[in-house]
């Protein structure tokens, strides 16, 4: 997951300005890496940027075009989780320092940074699709991010079995209404609350 930004070889064709959405490349092709996603055996980029491959590792990405105002630590920002192993999630930041964001920005939260009990993996934190809270702990890329701190964690999450919206039960702990599983996350103060109104809208469409 680390960057990989030094191997990747510039596109220079200079004519390379894609849109979201925009197809950029086949699956057969290339592995789409960031800024980039898969659907039905194409590649389409999800921000506006220019495209840059690496051929070698067979990956393809899309740099946006703007860099964003400066980030620094402890900015609070809200995101939501896209991807995660044991260890990490992978989120997109939606809104920083109550603006949002027009193109969403790549965040790393360690397990180590999830809470301040000891958590023994990320399962017991959020899961792919949760609405999060943070700050920001790193500032420069790859972002990571943190989850201690007062208000921070899972603001909305969905229920891994059916996929409705959980409904907190106590600290930490949410519940299904519609198949009855609890299930552990790290809540924040805010849970339940669709602080942004992208995250309700984002967070229906995958399900
Ligand atoms: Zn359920």
């Amino acid at each position: 997951m680390a960057m990989e930004m030094n191997s990747k070889k510039k596109d220079n064709s200079g004519t390379n300005l894609v849109l979201p959405g925009d197809k950029i490349a086949v699956i057969e092709e290339f592995l789409p890496d960031e800024f980039c996603y898969e659907q039905d055996g194409g590649i389409y980029s999800r921000v506006l940027g220019h495209v840059v491959t690496d051929p070698k590792k067979h990956k393809i990405s899309v740099v946006p075009t703007k860099p964003h105002r400066s980030i620094k630590n402890g900015d609070i920002g809200i995101g939501r989780v896209e991807f995660m192993k044991k260890q990490i999630a992978m989120i997109d930041i939606y809104h920083l320092n109550q603006e949002d964001l027009l193109v969403p920005v790549s965040a790393v939260l360690h397990i180590s940074e999830a809470s301040r009990r000891f958590v023994k993996n990320m399962y017991e934190v959020t899961r792919p699709g949760d609405w999060l809270r943070f700050k920001i702990i790193r500032a420069v890329r790859p972002l990571y991010i943190s989850l201690i701190g007062e208000s921070l964690g899972v603001i909305i999450a969905f229920c891994i079995h059916c996929g409705h919206e959980l409904k907190y039960k106590r600290r930490n702990i949410l519940e299904c209404l519609n198949c009855e599983h609890t299930q552990p996350r790290i809540t924040s103060k805010s849970f339940g609350k669709p602080l942004i109104r992208k995250m309700r809208l984002v967070g229906n469409e995958t399900k």
